[in-house]
């Protein structure tokens, strides 16, 4: 991490925990999380969960975030959710193209690049995910892919709100697998973001974006991976669901 970006470690979880499991969950974070100011910590329940656990932490150091968003204001788009809707719920980060989502429902950049446009329209923070697959990786197409889903996935944003905008690099073959990126590979890709994001919109933009990493983060490995320059922090998903190892990854010390 650098000093000068506040590091985030943020928490998916994904589709585990119901409304009264993840509020009595909530209830145990803002006990064993001390509410850090040299850091912030966010969790995205489930969006059905989204209400219980906003009356529990609002007002608390623990940030509320949502794990997608329907890039539309309002309308007939039967099972989706607006922005406005999670903004009105507490919302104040939503993580969007999640590797999950990619695969699982087919989520182009393209449809992610809307995703976060409609976050920032309601002055909310956009978690854009990108990340390579294992046979990505083996082939040695790592960059390219990160280059073509950061492009496409920030098409027509400029200097001003790229900063609102956190990136997660995530290598799907690292996400819920236990296979952790080494401290070196994950350095290597955040400086290589980094550099496309200045290349893009200039060095200062640059300095202030978060780029955040996910893949089997763990009490274990948290320190050495926030010790690295250019990794502002953790989106954790497995370790994010027990409070004790959540707590520990929060309470990662400072490098
Ligand atoms: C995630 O869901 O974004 C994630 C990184 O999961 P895990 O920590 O379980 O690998």
């Amino acid at each position: 991490m650098n000093p000068k970006r506040k590091p985030l470690i943020a928490g998916n979880w994904k589709m585990y925990k119901t409304p009264s499991e993840a509020s009595a969950f909530a209830e145990l974070l803002t006990e064993s999380i001390p509410a850090y100011t040299d850091r912030e910590i966010l969790v995205c329940p489930p969006f059905v969960s989204i209400p219980s656990v906003s009356k529990v932490i609002r007002g608390t150091h623990i940030m509320l975030g949502a794990q997608n968003v329907y890039p539309a204001l309002e309308g007939a788009f039967t099972g989706e959710v607006s922005p406005v809707m999670l903004k009105d719920a507490g919302v104040t980060h939503v993580i969007c193209g999640h590797s999950e989502r990619r695969r699982l429902f087919g989520e182009s950049n393209k449809q992610v690049c809307a995703k976060v446009r409609a976050v920032l329209e309601e002055q909310m923070t956009a978690v854009m995910c990108i990340g390579e697959t294992g046979t990505e990786r083996d082939r040695g197409a790592t960059f390219q892919v990160l280059k073509q889903q950061l492009e496409e996935g920030l098409c027509g944003f400029n200097s001003e709100n790229v900063p609102s905008i956190i990136i997660a690099y995530e290598p799907v073959w690292a996400i819920g697998t236990g296979k952790v990126a080494t401290p070196q590979q994950a350095q290597e890709a955040h400086a290589f973001i980094r550099k496309l994001v200045s290349d893009r919109f200039g060095a200062p933009t640059a300095e202030q974006v978060k780029i955040l990493y996910g893949g089997s983060v763990n009490p274990e490995n948290i320190d050495a991976l926030m010790a690295c320059p250019d990794i502002d922090g953790a989106l954790v998903g497995g370790a994010s669901l027990k409070a004790d190892s959540f707590a520990k990854i929060a309470g990662f010390a400072l490098p």
